[in-house]
């Protein structure tokens, strides 16, 4: 039975997101800008990186701990090899919510492969559907058809999917109600994420969001909406259905409309650093716990102590001020 476990904030420790690579395909705009990502980037060098098995050890202790979610993210998680060997470990934890975030790029060749190992479900980032505006934010000139044909194939696998779209003013507005309409046809839910100042890489401006309710104003005014209510306590997205009982859509307003308060995440970096915000500034070093002599007793101990202490709150105290603050890039922590 797990232990009760809050933080001073009252808040229980429920979904662990692991960062698996710092590395990605593409260099979107607003995350792993070129001009910071370039040639001469030092990724983390592989022997820094935890083993699935250090991984699948972190992940059975944190079970323990309350943990009743995984999410796999990056960096972009499908390009570290053999990630499927890594999902079935973790879906031999029993009672886990096994899911991996993925900008789709290599969907199409390894939806049967994660399915078979065990994921639940799978999330895909896609910013529009226009091929131009998609090729410009993604910035490797990926065609957005790629990514459609990785969504189609995990649909065909039966691995249920959720769409991302970060929405970023000026950029792909244009591209939300073709997005909303699109895989409402298609039976998919699409998440529309505010532009957040994750990290310093991406030059980040107020003016630059758009706020949830201009999203859902936009969608509802075509396809018209009502709010629907959170499934479980810390849901992030808040979810609305198309009035016709076609489907709904999600918003993540965290600039907006922060949910700190019920927040119950924690991070691990692709190295092991133990995040307990997006937007902290110092991370707790697991790694040394793993490959140390202590046991899982020890370590779950290590982590009781870390979340007991955990007060951050960082979109709550958001303010003009705070995007200059000290803060991790979200391919090394994980989005
Ligand atoms: N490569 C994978 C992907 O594309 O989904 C996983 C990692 S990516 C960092 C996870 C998510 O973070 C993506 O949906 C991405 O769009 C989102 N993201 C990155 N930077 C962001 C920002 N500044 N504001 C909001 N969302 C952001």
């Amino acid at each position: 039975m797990p232990v009760a476990l809050e933080d001073t904030l009252h808040r229980p420790l429920r979904d662990l997101r692991v960062s698996i690579t710092d590395r990605c395909n593409f260099r979107c705009v607003y995350c792993m800008p070129k001009e910071v990502y370039g040639r001469d980037y030092a990724f983390l060098p592989r022997r820094d990186l935890l083993t699935f098995e250090e991984i699948a050890r972190l992940g059975r202790v944190f079970a323990g701990l309350g943990v009743e979610k995984i999410r796999l993210t990056g960096g972009e998680p499908l390009i570290r090899r053999d990630v499927e060997r890594l999902v079935a470990m973790l879906a031999a934890i029993p009672g886990l919510d096994l899911t991996l975030t993925t900008n789709g790029a290599v969907l199409a060749q390894k939806a049967q492969a994660l399915k078979d190992a065990g994921l639940g479900r799978i999330t895909v980032s896609l910013d529009s559907l226009d091929d131009e505006i998609f090729r410009a934010m993604n910035d490797v000139g990926f065609p957005v058809q790629t990514v459609l044909d990785g969504i189609d194939a995990a649909s065909a696998v039966e691995l249920p999917v959720k769409v991302n779209v970060v929405v970023k003013r000026g950029i792909n507005e244009d591209s939300i109600l073709p997005m909303a309409r699109h895989f409402r046809e298609l039976g998919h839910i699409v998440r529309f994420i505010e532009y957040m100042d994750v990290g310093h890489t991406n030059g980040w401006r107020l003016d630059d969001v758009v706020p949830a309710a201009d999203i859902v104003a936009a969608v509802d005014a075509e396809l018209p909406l009502e709010p629907l209510p959170s499934r479980y306590p810390g849901e992030v997205a808040e979810r609305y259905r198309y009035r016709d009982g076609s489907g709904e859509i999600g918003v993540i307003a965290s600039v907006t409309r922060p949910f700190c308060g019920a927040c119950t995440r924690a991070r691990l970096s692709a190295d092991g650093s133990l995040y307990t915000c997006l937007f902290a500034t110092t991370g707790h070093d697991l790694r040394a716990l793993v490959r140390g002599d202590e046991g899982d007793d020890e370590i779950a101990a290590a982590l009781a102590g870390i979340w007991r202490g955990r007060a951050d709150r960082y979109s709550e105290l958001r303010s003009s001020a705070t995007p200059d603050l000290p803060k991790v890039e979200m391919s090394y922590i994980g989005g």
